[in-house]
Formats: C-alpha cells, structure tokens, sequence
C-alpha cells in the first residue's frame, strides 16, 4: 500500500507524486519513479544509486547483504529488548501528552530489514519505513506488507516538509558521512512540535574507544564513519535546530567486542553490568537515545 501524498518529488522537489499503476510519477517535472516488490524507488538518479550501493557492497559485502538477525537471535537480545522498552515507553509517554495513543504518520527513517516496523506498527496509525538499500526494503516489505515503504537518499530525501509526527532514527546516524545534512533532513521531514528519537552507539566514549583500540579488525567491518558521545551527538542535533530535551543512556559490557558479545548473551550477565555501569561509569554506556522535538 503507497500513500503518495507525503512525497516530493526528488528531482524537482515538487508534490505531491502521482500514484499510477506500478509507476509513482511527478506532475511537475514527469519524471516517472518504477516500483519494485511494492516499493517505490524514490531517488533521482537510479543509475548512479545502484552504482554507489554496488562500490559500497564492494568493499564491506557483509553489511550490505547479511540479514539483519531478529531481536531474540542477537547475541546482544537483552539488551536490545531494554532498548525497545525504553523506546516504547517514551512513544506511550509522549503521545499520550499529545492526546493520542497511536501518531498519524511514524516514520522508520532507515528501517533496515524491518525488524523495528514489528513493534513500532503498535504506535502508528499510518506506518512508513525508507532505507536506501533495496535488498533490506524487499526483506522489510515482506516482514510488515502493511507499512509505505520506499527507497530514499536521506540527503535528498522524497518527503514534504513536516510531514511526519514521529521519526525513529535509530542506529543509522553513525553511517552517514555528511550527518548534518542527514540531521537537517530529519528536522525538515518532522511536524512542528512532533517526536525525534535518535539511537546512535557511545563510541566515541573513552571505553568503547579502548574496545576498538584492542580490535581494529572489527572497526573496518562495522561501517561506521562516526564516534559520537552525548555531548557531541547533542550538539549536532541543536545546529540542525532540534530542541534535545531527554539523553538515556543503555548498556554496559566489557570493553571488549569479543567478550562483550559473548557474556552478555546471558540476561544476568546484560542485568548485572547495566547496573554497576550505570552506577560505576554511567557515561560509558553502549547506546545513547536522545528525544527531541521542532
Ligand atoms: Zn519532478
């Protein structure tokens, strides 16, 4: 199902598009946008995308290709389920201030294989996901065939201004070379007064600095292009005009990524070291979530 309304066109940036059949086409510039599975592919220049994603798979395969494991199959499972906690009480918490249980539109800006659209759809009267590999949005598409979803460049992104009541950035930030430009159309696509919240690793914290420092073998393969801390990350986010008004931190395990992955398979293992960390050493978390609004 494609609600066409929300796009603009990324060429010309007009909108809305026009829904035809198989097709999504500009009113303004008749550039036409084909669909693929049930996806639109929503960037100006096909061929030069397909000609990025195939250097990109080039050179870190892996990332591009493997399945992302579901929740329960991660080693990282308990953590990545107080992860989810966190952020479903903060979308019950916060569209109950706004008088609403579920938001009109809730946007999974980068959703991956979808693994997110499973629980956030609980929040969503209108569930959207974009991410710009096509091999995971055909993965998303048949997990949640509910959900508009479309192949977008966040850097020239297919959405109307102000479009969305909550966007769901979550862990993409951190691949992005020109993340302010990524944070502007962030800011851009969300409503005045709607919900940002952004996931993104603590690395460049001094603890998880050291877990790379002892493994440089698993930086090359991670594709991340930033570290943040909190206070770099925040900062980001105020100089593309969010207001940030709540930093969680989640997550503590041994600086090391071997072990990390292996200890904390086990729930007491996860449990113990969220409390002494966050006790101990409670800005060298693991994750970061940061809730801001426009
Ligand atoms: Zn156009």
């Amino acid at each position: 199902m494609t609600d066409p309304t929300i796009f603009r066109c990324p060429a010309c940036h007009s909108a809305p598009l026009v829904a035809m059949p198989g097709t999504l086409s500009c009113g303004a510039c008749g550039k036409t946008f084909p669909m693929e599975g049930g996806v639109p592919l929503l960037v100006a220049d096909l061929a030069a995308h397909e000609g990025a994603m195939a250097q990109a798979r080039a050179v870190n395969p892996d990332w591009y290709r493997t399945e992302q494991p579901p929740e329960a199959a991660s080693p990282w499972r308990h953590h990545l389920k107080k992860r989810r906690h966190y952020v479903t009480s903060v979308l019950k918490r916060e569209l109950a201030q706004r008088g609403r249980a579920r938001a009109p539109r809730l946007l999974d800006l980068g959703c991956g294989d979808g693994t997110n659209l499973l629980w956030l759809k609980d929040f969503a009267e209108n569930l959207y996901g974009s991410d710009y590999n096509p091999v995971r949005l055909a993965r998303a598409h048949a997990r949640s065939p509910e959900a508009t979803l479309f192949l977008a460049d966040i850097l020239d992104y297919p959405a109307v201004d102000g479009c969305f009541d909550v966007v769901f950035f979550n862990h993409v930030i951190e691949h992005i070379p020109d993340d302010g430009a990524a944070l502007a159309t962030a800011y851009r696509i969300l409503a005045p007064g709607g919900l940002l919240i952004l996931g993104t690793p603590n690395e460049g914290s001094w603890w998880w600095q050291l877990a790379y420092r002892r493994a440089p073998e698993i930086r090359r393969t991670t594709d991340h292009v930033h570290f943040y801390t909190a206070e770099s990350i925040r900062e980001k986010m105020r100089q593309a005009g969010f207001s940030v008004f709540e930093v969680e931190h989640m997550g503590w395990g041994p600086p090391d990524w071997h072990l990390d992955g292996k200890w904390r398979q086990h729930k007491w293992v996860d449990d113990l070291f969220e409390i002494l960390g966050r006790t101990l050493v409670p800005n060298q978390a693991s994750s970061l979530y940061l809730l801001a609004t426009k």
